[in-house]
């Protein structure tokens, strides 16, 4: 039993590691934050935390796409200009990869309200008004799967090694 154990306790710490770094969030450029060539920086700093991009794309989205997208808002009264606001213009798509992604990027993002945003935040250093907040990013395990399944297709994703990572997790 005992060689099981210990079998058991030498292979699950890099596999489990592994299953760890394997958490997805759909992360969007909002229109606000093209126009205001925040691509790069966006992008930059996801990818200096060592998460890894493993589906991008640009694109203009259909307004059936965008009240898909915010179907929970449904009912509240700026639905309809949050949806003609995402449908207005080209925004990226991306899904990043790495541990507890989710999580950390609404702490990368900052709160809803710009003005209510930490400074060194993506909202906090580059928005200033709730509708124009630059950025969207999944709020949970559940809502994550649901957003990436709506904007990618899953041949759309790469799967790939990252030899850095090995640098990023222990
Ligand atoms: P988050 O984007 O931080 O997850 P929500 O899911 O609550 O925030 O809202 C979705 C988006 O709807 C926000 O990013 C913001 O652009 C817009 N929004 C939310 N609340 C309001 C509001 N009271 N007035 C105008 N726009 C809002």
């Amino acid at each position: 039993a005992f060689m099981i154990v210990a079998a058991g306790l030498t292979f699950a710490t890099p596999a489990m590691a592994t299953a760890n770094n394997k958490e997805r969030s759909f992360i969007m450029i909002k229109p606000d934050g093209v126009q205001r060539s925040l691509i790069a920086d966006i992008i930059k700093r996801f990818e200096q935390k060592g998460y890894k991009l493993i589906g991008i794309k640009v694109l203009v989205p259909a307004k059936q796409l965008a009240e898909a997208h915010y179907e929970e808002h449904a009912q509240r009264p700026f639905f309809q200009k949050l949806v003609s606001f995402l449908s207005s213009g080209a925004v990226v798509a991306m899904v990043w990869e790495g541990q507890e992604v989710i999580k950390f990027s609404r702490n990368m993002i900052g709160a809803t309200n710009p003005l209510a945003s930490a400074p060194g935040t993506i909202r906090g250093d580059f928005g200033v008004d709730f509708g124009h907040n630059v950025i969207h990013g999944s709020d949970s395990l559940t809502s994550a799967e649901r957003e990436i399944a709506l904007w990618f297709k899953s041949e759309e994703l790469a799967q790939y090694d990252l030899t850095m990572q090995a640098w990023t997790y222990e």
